[in-house]
């Protein structure tokens, strides 16, 4: 097997191959319907302890247990399993650095009997969970945002709050529309024009001291990172987050606006559609929002440390000695 990408332990259907080993039909169903679910989960790199943290593990697979159910996929293992399987997963790999999972269950093939079609019942379930090493992919700067003129899919149409596959059709169609206008991400307005959320993060505002983000009902993911940050807003600046209805022009008039997610962290939107959000700098809310957080989620900040499932791993192990060094070793040198 040629590359480390290859070599790397995916966990498939019960067992752990080689990502290279795997292999998958063109005939998956999920591919064709978009009728799979996932979930995005990080874990940190603490050098010096040599423990990989797992970030909110269980409930990530919380998430996917219900995100499954909506379309009614059968996942076996329990949250528990998932987050021992997802600790073996690491172990296995050695991943010695920042770590992204991601815990994809999806329909496979027609069970015997099914009719060709468009369904949900008589279709057998996969899971895999893959990880890969992942740092900081975001502007520590902040970013320029621009409101995509798709609308985010509805409740009624396509639930945002399970993390559909399908619906990323949704959030892809958004962020090639506004990076070709020049911008780093998509803000979603929802049908009754209100603001949703980015392509794969939340959105919260702050104006004259007060927090806001926008309620369950408004056609949005309840990111975990939002909950996250909503514990750091009421213990370190005894900030209560109101969860409400959120209007583009809020956001225009905003002192600071920030985006949270498990993959871009805690990311402060500097512009909005060409306009400066505050005096176009990273507000003071957001600074410390970002900063208990980034230490947080590395175990610094004890706490936080119930967000963290500890995965020891111990320092690399040595580099095997080079031949002419062996040789020395072996005749006692
Ligand atoms: N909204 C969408 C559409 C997302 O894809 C994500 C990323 N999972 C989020 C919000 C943020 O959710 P979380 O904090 O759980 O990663």
């Amino acid at each position: 097997m040629s590359t480390e990408a290859e070599r790397r332990w995916v966990y498939h259907q019960g067992e752990f191959v080689r990502a290279g080993e795997l292999r998958l039909s063109a005939s998956v169903q999920a591919l064709h319907y978009g009728t799979g679910v996932f979930e995005g989960i990080r874990a940190y790199w603490d050098a010096d302890a040599g423990v990989a943290h797992l970030l909110k593990g269980p409930e990530h697979y919380r998430r996917l247990h219900d995100s499954a159910r909506l379309l009614r996929l059968d996942v076996t293992e329990s949250v528990e399993e998932l987050v021992a399987i997802t600790e073996e997963l690491i172990r296995r790999n050695e991943l010695r650095t920042d770590v992204y999972l991601r815990p994809l269950a999806y329909k496979l093939a027609l069970e015997p009997g099914t009719p060709f079609g468009v369904r949900l019942r008589g279709v057998s379930t996969a899971l895999s969970i893959l990880a890969l090493p992942m740092g900081a992919y975001t502007r520590q700067d902040g970013i320029r945002a621009g409101i995509t003129s798709w609308r985010r899919v509805p409740d009624s149409s396509l639930p945002a709050r399970a993390k559909i596959t399908g619906a990323y059709a949704n959030s892809a169609l958004a962020v090639d529309e506004v990076t070709a206008a020049g911008y780093d991400d998509a803000i979603f307005l929802n049908q009754h024009g209100q603001v949703a959320e980015a392509s794969t993060a939340n959105v919260f505002v702050v104006r004259d001291g007060r927090v806001a983000t926008p309620s369950a009902d408004a056609d949005i993911l309840l990111g975990i990172t939002r909950a996250a940050v909503r514990e750091i807003l009421g213990r370190e600046l005894a900030l209560a987050t109101e969860e409400r209805a959120v209007t583009r022009s809020e956001l225009y008039a905003a002192d600071e606006v920030f985006i949270t997610g498990t993959g871009c962290e805690v990311v402060p939107v500097i512009e909005l559609d060409g306009r400066p959000i505050g005096d176009g700098a990273v507000g003071p809310v957001t600074a410390k929002v970002r900063d208990v957080y980034e230490r947080a989620v590395r175990g610094a900040l004890p706490a936080y440390g119930h967000w963290l499932t500890p995965i020891p791993l111990g320092s690399a192990p040595a580099a095997p000695a080079a031949p002419g060094e062996q040789l020395a070793r072996a005749a006692g040198r």
